[in-house]
C-alpha cells in the first residue's frame, strides 16, 4: 500500500498521519505512529519539481544574453568600401578599423568580402 499524495504531502496510508521527507540517504519513511514504511520513491516526482526550480531561472537568463551577443555582432559588419578580395577578386568589403592599445601599432582594417564573405585584414 503506497501514501496518500495530497498536493506535495505524503499522509500514511493505514493512519492517515503526515508523513516526512525521506533524508537522502535512506529509502524509506517510517510513520511515527504506525511503523508503516513508505518508500522513498513515493517522494521522486515531488522532489524533481523542487529541485529544478532554482537552476531554470538562472539558465534561462544566460541564454538571453547569448542571444543578444550574437545578434549584435552579425548586424556590425562594418562599412562597404571599395576593396578587392584576395579570395574571389570582388570589387566590395565591408571594413571595420580597429585601433590597437598602443599608438606604435596605428591601425588594423578588417576587410569582410561581400560576396564571398572572406575575411582578411590590413595593418597601417
Ligand atoms: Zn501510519
Ligand atoms: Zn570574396
Amino acid at each position: 500500500m503506497l501514501a496518500h499524495k495530497i498536493g506535495s504531502l505524503l499522509f500514511c496510508p493505514t493512519c492517515g498521519t503526515l508523513l516526512d521527507s525521506p533524508k537522502d540517504n535512506e529509502n524509506h519513511v517510517t510513520c511515527e505512529q504506525c511503523t508503516h514504511e513508505e518508500p522513498s520513491s513515493s517522494y521522486d516526482g515531488i522532489e524533481v519539481i523542487t529541485r529544478s526550480h532554482p537552476d531554470a531561472f538562472p539558465s534561462a537568463l544566460r541564454q538571453k544574453r547569448k542571444t543578444q551577443t550574437k545578434l549584435h555582432e552579425e548586424g556590425d559588419k562594418g562599412t562597404l568600401v571599395s576593396e578587392k578580395c584576395p579570395e574571389c577578386g570582388h570589387m566590395e568589403a565591408y571594413s571595420k578599423d580597429k585601433q590597437l592599445r598602443s599608438a606604435d601599432e596605428g591601425t588594423t582594417v578588417f576587410y569582410t568580402c561581400a560576396a564571398c564573405n572572406h575575411g582578411w585584414r590590413v595593418n597601417n
